[in-house]
């Protein structure tokens, strides 16, 4: 209850206070800042994926704005020799004010990953984008084989019908590539699971439905109890590690990432920057169960 309570006013605290303990879950304001923390993973062993920090644009104008950044990102991503590759959210590209015009932006961008022999990832928003994010999904896929995945969120009732659907278009040469996560949005319980073991009861259903159907999956969660199980699901279908990656978010539980690493699985890190990092750390924080603890150290002891 506390933490519910702490989160709600979250939005109305200083910025300058919650920056103090938003920090660790983004790796800084400036690209400069993202390509430093993505070579220090690297050299850790993990792969990255990059995103820049905004989303839910009002105009198309910041749409075109965003676009350019990312080409940049690409190119000076490239440059370093960064392994890892690019997560984008449609509603920054302008999905929900004009789908054709987020497709072109993604096409391009896409294109300009493809030139570099990279992959774009599809983050996966609330349930106002869902169809249109999978379309487009489909779309840049026909165009963009191997170049390009969706996110898909465990908690929505839909998730399963929407993979099977999406079989149609699974091939061997162009298999779909998902990230699974459980779902970060405050969904209806009309349309998306509520309990907490509901929601892990799904993600492995999920989950083995795709190891079992040649999915390129990125296994995304800080669960323990998640990761363990996944692992039971990998050996028991005898799959091959080039089909699968655990996935988990900068700044959250650098120690399971390293056990993960250290067991030989490929782990790739969503590395977030730039200036718009409220909204994403705040609801970082809201998932942080020790963030009561956080906030009082923030305001009591850091003066
Ligand atoms: C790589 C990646 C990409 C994602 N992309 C999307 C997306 O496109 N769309 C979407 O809806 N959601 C996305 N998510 C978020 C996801 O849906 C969950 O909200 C988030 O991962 C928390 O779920 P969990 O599986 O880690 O389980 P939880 O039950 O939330 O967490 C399990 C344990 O992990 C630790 N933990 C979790 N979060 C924190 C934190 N912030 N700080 C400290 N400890 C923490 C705690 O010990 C907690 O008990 C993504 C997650 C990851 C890892």
């Amino acid at each position: 209850m506390i933490n519910k309570a702490i989160a709600n006013i979250l939005p109305h605290l200083p910025k300058r206070l919650v920056r103090i303990f938003a920090n660790k879950y983004f790796s800084g304001e400036n690209l400069s800042d993202a390509l430093r923390e993505s070579k220090k993973l690297n050299e850790e062993g993990c792969s990255v994926t990059l995103d820049i920090l905004g989303e839910y644009v009002s105009k198309m104008e910041e749409a075109e704005q965003y676009k350019i950044q990312y080409l940049d990102v690409i190119e000076q991503f490239s440059a370093a020799n960064i392994t890892g590759n690019f997560s984008l959210k449609p509603s920054m590209f302008g999905i929900l004010l004009n789908k054709e015009a987020c497709y072109e932006n993604y096409r391009e961008i896409v294109k300009a990953a493809a030139k570099h022999n990279n992959f774009i990832r599809i983050d996966m928003e609330d349930s106002s984008c869902t169809d249109d994010e999978i379309n487009l999904y489909l779309r840049l896929k026909k165009e963009f084989p191997g170049r390009v995945g969706l996110v898909l969120q465990a908690y929505m009732h839909r998730t399963l019908d929407d993979i099977k659907k999406m079989m149609e278009v699974h091939t061997e040469a162009s298999p779909l590539n998902f990230r699974l996560c459980k779902g970060i949005y405050v969904e209806d319980k009309s349309i998306a699971y509520k309990g907490y073991q509901e929601v892990r009861d799904h993600f492995l259903e999920d989950l083995e439905y795709m190891l079992l159907n040649g999915i390129y999956v990125g296994i995304a969660t800080h669960d323990a109890y998640l990761v363990e199980k996944s692992m039971e699901l990998i050996e028991k279908h005898k799959i091959s590690k080039d089909k699968f990656e655990f996935q988990m978010l900068y700044g959250v539980n650098p120690g399971m990432r390293r056990s993960i690493a250290g067991k030989g699985y490929s782990m790739k890190i969503y590395v977030p920057f730039g200036k718009q990092w409220f909204n994403y750390s705040t609801r970082r924080l809201k998932e942080n169960p020790n963030m009561v603890w956080h906030i009082v150290k923030a305001i009591f002891i850091r003066g």
